[in-house]
């Protein structure tokens, strides 16, 4: 299919080296045509890649709010194909998204990604964030806590902790030799959820749940059920809780169903905000999947794999024979899909959340475009925008099963 291709006015006019600049978008143009990006040559809706099993979403984090990242990820993210960006249940952090992915949609005329805010019943890692006061830090101290941030959310000269940034991953809690770093942990408001839902700026919600209590659950379900029919997806994201995950998973579906009149996904949170770290991080995800694959009477939901999961992931998926493996009977949704109906098979595991190794593959080169030329648009830059669209092409592209063209 031919593409047309429409370029953003900030990539025509930045004032910088024009020629150069239409050179790189020349190169961001092919990169888009010849990978045959899916959300780009197909009008396909997000859940069918879920029914596929080539569903990837973007998460860029429940607790991050530096809003300035949070747009150029999402743009990024969307020119390479995501189904899904799940964010942080905070307006200004739903604008970011939403404008990154139009200024994606003003460079090529792809496919709207859903947007997915994230909120939590109770205390969960993914809601709470690092402090300390710098005054109590020694002058000698060699300040281990901002080197291994992987946020870039620690920052002595700007006052310690730099809240919109940090994400609460915990590896500053025990590097610090004084012990100063705590923990603060919090509930997203439910009722400004419920506002921010109805106002019809997100897709779908996401609630994280530790899954041994259902008490939490239920109180936040309730408060929620009325906004819930203006998503088209409700995802629960849980750890492997061992031989309760099932029965833990049917009581939250039971508490659900009432309300349930979309699309409904079970996140299987391996091993949380760890993609980052390496190979082995994406081994628990992948037991958890093993895990649900083995199980037949879970209840209806699509399944996708979250925490830890990065560049392995894949190849992980295909070594133990659950990547794209179709199921013939169609599990799955709280709103039959017309594949459902038509009796198409769905994939065992519809597909893959990127967080932590999302973030940082893109992440390097947003702060070479920042430190260069300050807090900017990466569509601005096309040779950035360039670097960034092919670390995240990487990352999507084995999922999705699309390559890169070899002579950028
Ligand atoms: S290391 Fe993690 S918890 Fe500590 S400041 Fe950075 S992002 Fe926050
Ligand atoms: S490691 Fe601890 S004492 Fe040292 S600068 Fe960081 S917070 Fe302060």
């Amino acid at each position: 299919m031919a593409l047309s291709f429409s370029c953003a006015a900030s990539l025509l006019t930045h004032p910088g080296n024009h020629g150069k600049n239409q050179q790189f978008r020349g190169k961001i143009q092919t990169l888009v045509e010849e990978s045959g990006i899916p959300s780009i040559s197909s009008s396909s809706p997000p859940y069918e890649s879920l029914r596929r099993g080539n569903w990837v979403k973007l998460i860029c984090g429940a607790s991050f709010e530096d809003v300035i990242d949070i747009r150029n990820l999402s743009l990024v993210y969307a020119l390479a194909g995501v189904d899904c960006i799940d964010c942080a249940a905070d307006s200004s952090v739903v604008n970011a998204v939403n404008e990154g992915i139009e200024a994606a949609r003003e460079i090529v005329p792809l496919r709207k990604p859903w947007v997915m805010i994230s909120i939590n019943d109770d205390e969960d890692l993914h809601f709470r964030k690092a402090e300390f006061d710098p005054e109590e830090c020694p002058a000698d101290c060699s300040r281990p806590c901002e080197m291994v941030c992987p946020a870039n959310a620690i920052s002595l000269k700007k006052g310690g902790v730099i809240k919109e940034r940090c994400y609460g991953c915990g590896r500053c809690f025990p590097i610090c030799p004084y012990d100063n770093i705590r923990g603060h942990s919090y509930i997203r408001d439910a009722s400004s959820t419920c506002q921010l839902l109805e106002q019809d700026v997100v897709d779908a919600i996401e609630i994280h749940t530790r899954a041994r209590h259902v008490d939490p659950f239920y109180k936040l379900w309730n408060i929620l059920a009325e906004s819930i029919s203006h998503v088209k997806l409700v995802a629960v994201s849980f750890p492997d809780v061992g031989d309760s995950t099932v029965s833990a998973m049917h009581m939250m579906y039971s508490i659900m169903k009432a309300h349930l009149h979309c699309y409904n996904l079970w996140q299987l949170d391996g091993r949380p905000m760890s993609g980052d770290i390496g190979r082995g991080a994406t081994r628990e995800a992948i037991a958890f999947a093993l895990h649900m694959a083995a199980v037949s009477n879970r209840p209806h939901g699509f399944l996708q794999l979250a925490g830890g999961t990065n560049s392995h992931t894949i190849d992980s998926l295909k070594k133990v024979g659950l990547f794209q493996k179709m199921s013939a009977a169609g599990y799955s949704n709280g709103r039959m899909s017309a594949a459902n109906a038509a009796g198409l098979p769905q994939a065992l595991i519809g597909g893959v959340a990127y967080g932590g190794y999302a973030r940082k593959i893109v992440g390097r080169v947003l702060n070479k475009m920042q430190s260069q030329h300050g807090i900017s648009h990466i569509e601005d830059y096309p040779e950035y925008l360039l670097e960034a669209l092919i670390e995240a092409t990487n990352l999507v592209g084995p999922v999705k099963c699309y390559k890169l063209p070899t002579h950028l």
